[in-house]
């Protein structure tokens, strides 16, 4: 826990695999299932849940980012924990395996009609590949401007 009154809180962010953050911040941005949401240092206790999307922290005035899938973000004693299925830091996250990962979702809704594919599952899919780009910094609206132009006519 960052010391009261510190001016900081601690996050931290933890997958059934293994501790992917453990830091003070001076603030944190969350991706709440109702919308994004900022919580500073001596922020109330809370619970809420989370969407798939990009966690931003500041630390020394600029932000890093995370990507989270889901999960749930709580807040007691200026110390915040995000329990996740999945999260990366912005720095390890394998883009090229993101690029790929978004190929194959885009791929999968295209043919939505086929029965076989479960649409819900490649959406999810495809959110969590372009939560990963946001948060390594890599534009997914080129890597979707790409994807576009690659696209056969038929799938
Ligand atoms: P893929 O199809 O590439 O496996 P996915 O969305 O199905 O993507 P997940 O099931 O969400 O992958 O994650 C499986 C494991 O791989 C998790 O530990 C997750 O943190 C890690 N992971 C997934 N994609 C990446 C990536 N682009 N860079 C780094 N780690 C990743």
């Amino acid at each position: 826990m960052a010391p009261a009154g510190s001016g900081k809180i601690r996050l931290e962010v933890i997958t059934p695999e293994r501790v992917v953050l453990g830091e003070d911040t001076e603030s944190i941005i969350v991706p709440g299932a109702r919308g994004y949401m900022g919580v500073l240092p001596g922020h109330a206790p809370m619970v809420v849940n989370l969407k798939i999307g990009v966690v931003k922290f500041k630390q020394g005035g600029s932000y890093r980012r995370l990507s989270v899938s889901g999960g749930f973000f709580e807040v007691a004693e200026d110390k915040a924990v995000i329990l996740a299925e999945t999260a990366e830091r912005g720095e390890e996250i394998d883009v090229n395996r993101a690029k790929a990962a978004l190929e194959r979702a885009r791929k999968r809704l295209a043919a939505r009609r086929d029965a076989t594919v479960d649409a819900a599952r490649a959406e999810a899919s495809l959110q969590r590949a372009v939560t990963r780009l946001r948060a390594a910094g890599a534009a997914p609206e080129k890597v979707f401007g790409q994807a576009e132009r690659e696209r056969p006519e038929q799938e």
